[in-house]
């Protein structure tokens, strides 16, 4: 798996342990020979992923809506910068530019793309996987849930196909490799 994109979130006002945590990702990353496919952004958990990354020899593929560049929040670290209009535009890119997506903590942002890949997946446009990085328990509540639509017949292929749960940085790296 060369490509990996990460979702995560933008917020700045998050706890410490989670830049640590995508900090070790990114850093990972560059070792191991990975690209990352992320949102472009300095700020959060991108920003923090993607310094670590970039500076453990990784290459930084962004993909950033006009509106966000409009914002002036975007890296000047990257190797390769796609413009879409819009999000929609973008969840496409970053899904087909990548092998596997991580979710990191994050917001609403994150649920979009991770729910987007997800989605499609389910229905077979793709066998790309989601992988849960639970850092804190941080997924547990949208695991639960997930579970229950799961037992209750409203999932349309196994939650097991298309996504993975990673407890600890081991098991995410293992995953990845
Ligand atoms: P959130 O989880 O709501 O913080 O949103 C983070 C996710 O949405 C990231 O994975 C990005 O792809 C996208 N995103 C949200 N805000 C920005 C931003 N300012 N710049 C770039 N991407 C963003």
């Amino acid at each position: 798996m060369e490509r990996i994109a990460v979702f995560c979130a933008a917020s700045e006002d998050i706890a410490p342990v989670y830049a640590e945590k995508a900090a070790e990702l990114g850093t990972w990353m560059g070792r191991h020979g990975k690209v990352l496919v992320y949102g472009g952004s300095v700020s959060g958990l991108m920003g923090q992923v993607a310094r670590a990354a970039k500076a453990a020899g990784a290459l930084l593929m962004g993909v950033v809506p006009t509106r966000l560049e409009e914002r002036g929040k975007v890296s000047d670290l990257l190797d390769v910068t796609f413009r879409t209009d819009n999000l929609s535009d973008r969840k496409d890119v970053m899904l087909r530019e990548s092998d596997v997506c991580v979710a990191l903590p994050g917001g609403v942002g994150t649920l979009d793309e991770v729910f987007t890949v997800m989605a499609s997946a389910a229905i077979g446009y793709h066998d790309k996987k989601v992988i849960f990085y639970n850092i804190n328990g941080f997924w547990d509540g949208l695991l639960r849930v997930l579970r229950e639509l799961e037992a209750q017949g409203f999932v349309h292929r196994p939650l097991a196909d298309c996504t993975a749960v990673a407890h600890t940085f081991e098991e995410l790296t293992e995953m990845l490799n």
